[in-house]
């Protein structure tokens, strides 16, 4: 349906991302609540047009149970919001709770959940819509108390800010492929990029630390991934076979030889787990009262470390 920014009442920051805030708000005249992405946006009117058209497809990714639901995009003022269901948390939050506070771990049945969710929303991007993602990280994979999983910020954002801000996005922290940061070694983007940064996001949520070191520029982070050997679960990481095995796929160097998602779907951690919400929902349930009994919100547990990217 058709809305306005003035039918939207604010109710305050949930988060900050590289390039804007989201903030919960309500729509005043049906009560719905939601997760608005302020983008700042340089667009002119007639890119808006194409963006509005773009954003048509993206509405129609409303049917696939592990992606955000889309409500609409408007311009106010420099400004694009972009209008999406409200979550309880996202992954990166979330995991970080779990490790430093809760000094816990996510359990594996979990992470397994969490992936299989992942592919399928990946895989449906791919078959149904033809979108790639692009950026592939803990805090684009969301939860709530009903135990749904589901990604968000694919497609379109890439297109609203310019060039400069989205390269230094990238550097802050390096979920990137190595074929997409050294593109003399690949033709253009891939699906396999993603299952790269899948592979990326998975080691984090489960060891409860970013795989490559954190020191040096942007430039030896960047050329780490491209040179160095892929990260690799280590056995002090205390994980079972099968998601050692499943994050070793993903994160194979050479892209013609890593999974696809069908692929993927038939990986022993994955394939035939039951997807019932119930014990996700337990289970993200018992951490988001954790976090509530700390004073901690699900949304804001910390802000972005960007000081150290320059
Ligand atoms: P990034 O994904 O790089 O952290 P974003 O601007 O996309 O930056 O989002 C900022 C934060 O807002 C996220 O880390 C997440 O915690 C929160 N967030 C984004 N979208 C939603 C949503 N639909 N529901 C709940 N929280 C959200
Ligand atoms: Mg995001």
């Amino acid at each position: 349906y058709d809305f306005t920014a003035d039918d939207l009442q604010d109710h305050g920051e949930i988060g900050r991302g590289a390039f804007g805030a989201v903030n919960k708000m309500v729509h005043k005249i049906t009560n719905r609540v939601m997760a608005v992405k302020r983008l700042r946006s340089t667009v002119d009117e007639r890119e808006q047009k194409q963006l509005l058209m773009d954003l048509e497809v993206v509405m129609k990714s409303n049917d696939c149970p592990y992606i955000v639901r889309f409500y609409g995009a408007l311009f106010k003022e420099g400004e694009c919001w972009i209008c999406m269901e409200l979550m309880d948390t996202s992954l990166d939050k979330f995991y970080k709770f779990v490790f430093e506070k809760m000094k816990s771990r996510i359990p594996e049945t979990i992470l397994a959940k969490i992936t299989l969710a992942t592919v399928k929303a990946l895989n449906y991007l791919k078959k149904k819509l033809n979108i790639i993602h692009r950026d592939v990280k803990p805090s684009n994979i969301l939860l709530d108390k009903r135990g749904d999983i589901k990604l968000c910020d694919f497609g379109i954002s890439g297109k609203l800010v310019d060039s400069i801000a989205r390269t230094r996005d990238a550097g802050c922290r390096p979920y990137m492929a190595p074929e997409r940061i050294d593109p003399g070694r690949a033709r253009g983007y891939d699906v396999r990029s993603d299952v790269w940064s899948l592979g990326i996001t998975l080691m984090e949520v489960a060891t409860g630390e970013f795989p490559y070191p954190r020191w040096g520029s942007v430039f030896e982070q960047l050329q780490l991934v491209v040179q160095g050997e892929p990260p690799r679960l280590q056995p002090h990481h205390q994980l079972q076979p099968a998601i050692v095995h499943f994050v070793n796929t993903c994160l194979i160097k050479d892209e013609t030889v890593r999974p696809n998602y069908d692929q993927l779907l038939e990986d022993p951690f994955i394939k035939g787990i039951d997807q019932s919400r119930g014990e996700v929902a337990a289970y993200v349930c018992e951490v988001l009262a954790a976090m509530e009994s700390n004073g901690v919100s699900p949304f804001t547990m910390d802000q972005p470390a960007q000081a150290w990217i320059d």
